[in-house]
């Protein structure tokens, strides 16, 4: 195998002349192209690219004049860019976690964020959702817009919100006199009019979506991980405040009641959904509400959990109960028919690895195809995004990846991402 050769456009000045204006085009060469809109692949196509965006999609191998661009990927398999509507990329899993809340300093995450975001583009993932963080999140978005960082594209839900000693309550777990008492700003509300306060504490910030907690969660310093924590009321003051406002709401839950509630409330997605029952399958259906899964989270913490002290004591019984259950729960939600699409919750394990929850989604039954569709053109859908995002088509974005061999038979493949390119910049070709 050849080395990697990473084309590389690192530098703020590069990134910007990668969009230069010589209507100059890029003719890339698709052994076989999964455009995610044919009902199968195509073989032997060329994708011509222009200013960022797709502006052809041909049978054979065309080139254009002399100043154009070609890129061979005649031994590959060429998908559009991959989206992950569950990740955190302030953060990464780690022993001393916990304790990093007291000695980093804003700027020390934002630095750390750069490597997550790295990481994520080049494992073929060139946009995500983030689903919450301190405000660093925001600010990254905004420096990978601007061509500063590499990363993929972000939509971001700023600070994610929950009530007093909810799993977004930032001071879960601190000695009593360090805790404070955190409010809407801080992402902790109690009671509708709280709620609507923290949702548009979160669209003056510029978030792009709101992210709420209806139940407890894994990782947060507090007892319970299941219980609902955020009643029907402050559930729908959130989502009309949010809707309100062009926002779209994605609500973490584990546990059935929390979970139900939030259905009938009318977020946009349950992420997590770990112990959903029968009955709240059906009124995902009945509500058209999206499934985020994230198994990848749910077996990591598990086997986290396994290590002595790797997490603080409250929540190592949590992971090693709820952990497991993912994969069980999206089968049983993929076979009721419910909406699904991709996400990992990468950061409670280590980011650029997303690609292994393709691997989890297929060993619970989900053909390969549906798969990759829920990392493409149904999270594309789940975003908003579907006129620029999801499919290889003339008008979307260029955000291509390829991998060697065949996906829909191996889905393994999808974790060696060869090749990337983001709005028409090459980040990686090897
Ligand atoms: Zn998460």
């Amino acid at each position: 195998m050849r080395r990697p050769l990473l084309l590389l456009a690192f530098t703020a000045g590069s990134l910007l002349s990668g969009f230069s204006a010589q209507a100059q085009k890029t003719y890339v060469h698709c052994g076989r192209l999964l455009d995610m809109r044919s009902p199968r692949a195509q073989t032997s196509m060329t994708v011509v690219v222009e200013k960022g965006r797709i502006v052809a999609v041909n049978p054979g191998y065309q080139t254009g004049a002399a100043s154009d661009k070609v890129i061979d990927l005649k031994n590959k398999t060429v998908l559009p860019g991959l989206i992950d509507c569950h990740v955190h990329l302030e953060g990464e899993t780690s022993k001393d976690n916990f304790l990093k809340e007291f000695t980093e300093n804003p700027a020390d995450v934002a630095f750390a964020s750069l490597e997550h975001a790295r990481k994520t583009l080049l494992a073929g993932f060139t946009t995500v959702r983030d689903l919450g963080g301190s405000g660093v999140n925001t600010a990254l978005r905004n420096a990978i817009a601007r061509g500063q960082v590499v990363g993929p594209r972000v939509f971001t839900a700023g600070k994610a919100i929950s009530g007093t000693g909810g799993h977004m309550d930032p001071t879960n777990g601190y000695r009593q006199d360090l805790m404070g008492v955190p409010g809407p700003a801080d992402g902790v509300a109690n009671g509708p009019d709280e709620c609507r306060q923290a949702v548009r504490e979160q669209y003056k910030r510029g978030s792009d979506l709101i992210k709420i907690a209806s139940t407890g969660g894994v990782l947060s310093v507090a007892k319970d991980g299941s219980g609902a924590q955020m009643t029907e009321e402050e559930i729908k003051a959130i989502v009309q405040t949010a809707h309100d406002l062009g926002l779209k709401v994605a609500c973490h839950a584990h546990g059935p009641e929390g979970i139900k509630r939030a259905i009938r409330a009318g977020v946009t997605s349950i992420e997590h959904g770990s112990l959903m029952d029968d009955e709240g399958i059906k009124l995902m259906k009945k509500y058209g509400t999206w499934y985020v899964p994230t198994i990848t989270a749910g077996k990591s913490v598990a086997d986290s959990a396994k290590i002595p002290n790797y997490y603080p004591p409250l929540v190592t019984p949590k992971a090693l109960a709820i952990g497991p259950k993912l994969q069980d729960t999206f089968g049983r939600a993929y076979k009721a028919g419910v909406k699904i699409a991709f996400g990992t919750d990468a950061s409670v394990f280590r980011h650029g690895v997303n690609a292994l929850e393709f691997q989890y989604m297929v060993e619970a039954g989900m053909p390969a195809r549906e798969a990759l569709q829920a990392a493409t053109v149904r999270a594309a859908e789940l975003l908003g995004q579907q006129e620029q995002l999801g499919t290889v088509e003339p008008g979307k974005l260029a955000d291509l990846v390829a991998v060697e061999g065949d996906p829909e038979q191996d889905i393994k493949v999808m974790q060696q991402v060869r090749f990337v390119m983001k709005q028409g910049v090459v980040y990686k070709q090897e």
